[in-house]
């Protein structure tokens, strides 16, 4: 949570700077509202939470106009954490049925962080004493499986590639029917993220999910965004909701430029929770994703 408060502090975050500002008025006038609003809406938020927020904040202190900062903080804080919503479960399902292990597809853009996600989750699987096998199902770039593999070596774990061009849904099956044949507990599979067609994406992503699930079921979907790109981000969101069943979300790069609001608009657009946030490109660097703390994160 530290580390979740230093990385945001020290990022760009055009919410958290608004939010500062906010409180750092004197009286809460309608100016202060409508920048405030510009503010949350330039923030990746979308319209309807920002309507929302506002809606709330100004009925709840308008006293006056006087910004009684303590009670501007509180109630501010109390709605951000109602919008990022607590409630929503999570947890990674991570339970492999039958003595299978589990079987976690990593899906989204080239260039979101789908590798990285990868290997720094394979990181926390290990740390967590759990034996965990990589899949590396992009087979369209040579590159990819090699960074992959790399992720594995610097995380003490092994590797499927296939040849380039192999059939990804073949490289994946085999990854699972080698995770099942070792009886590790986790196998994360990699997969490509071209979005020549739709069409195209979605004869891949399925058939990957399909094919494996011949052997042992799919735990978990995770759509990698990067947050940076803000609503470019939420058109991808929709693209892959259609053409495959996203369990959670990861938002990566929450370190850098992103605003930050882009959390509650995918969440709300896709009914998904985002499960992980990436903060940095070490591989100690991605966290649970848990709504205070991303809330005192950007209220410092
Ligand atoms: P992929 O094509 O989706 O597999 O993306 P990669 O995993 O290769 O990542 C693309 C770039 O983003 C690499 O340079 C990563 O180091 C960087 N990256 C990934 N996650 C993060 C993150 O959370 N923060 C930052 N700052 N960079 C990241």
């Amino acid at each position: 949570l530290a580390r979740l408060r230093r990385r945001l502090a020290g990022s760009n975050n055009a919410l958290a700077r608004g939010l500062a500002d906010l409180l750092a008025r004197d009286r809460l006038d309608e100016d202060t509202w409508d920048d405030f609003e510009a503010t949350l809406i330039s923030s990746d938020l979308g319209v309807g939470p920002t309507t929302e927020l506002v809606t709330t904040l100004r009925r709840e202190l308008s006293i006056d106009g006087v910004n009684d900062s303590g009670q501007a903080a509180t109630v501010l804080r109390r709605e951000l954490v109602k919008i990022v919503d607590p409630t929503m479960d999570r947890s990674l399902d991570l339970t492999g049925r039958d003595g299978k292990p589990a079987v976690v597809m990593v899906v989204g853009v080239n260039g979101t962080g789908k590798t990285t996600t990868v290997g720094k989750l394979a990181r926390v699987l290990v740390a967590e004493n759990k034996s965990v096998l990589l899949g590396a199902a992009d087979t369209f770039r040579a590159a990819a499986a090699e960074q992959l593999s790399t992720w594995g070596e610097r995380v003490g774990v092994e590797t499927v590639r296939g040849e380039e061009g192999a059939d990804p849904a073949s490289v994946a099956y085999r990854a699972v029917e080698k995770g099942i044949a070792d009886g590790v507990d986790v196998v994360l599979i990699d997969t490509a993220g071209r979005l020549h067609t739709k069409t195209g994406l979605m004869d891949e992503l399925g058939k990957v999910k399909r094919v494996v699930e011949k052997i042992a079921p799919v735990g978990e979907v995770l759509l990698v965004l990067d947050a940076t790109t803000g609503q470019n981000g939420l058109v991808q969101a929709r693209i892959f909701r259609d053409v495959v069943d996203v369990t959670g979300l990861v938002l990566t790069k929450l370190d850098g430029s992103a605003k930050g609001g882009i959390v509650v608009q995918v969440q709300r657009e896709l009914g998904v929770p985002v499960k992980l946030i990436g903060l940095g490109e070490g591989v100690d660097d991605l966290a649970p994703f848990e709504a205070e703390g991303f809330v005192t994160g950007l209220m410092g």
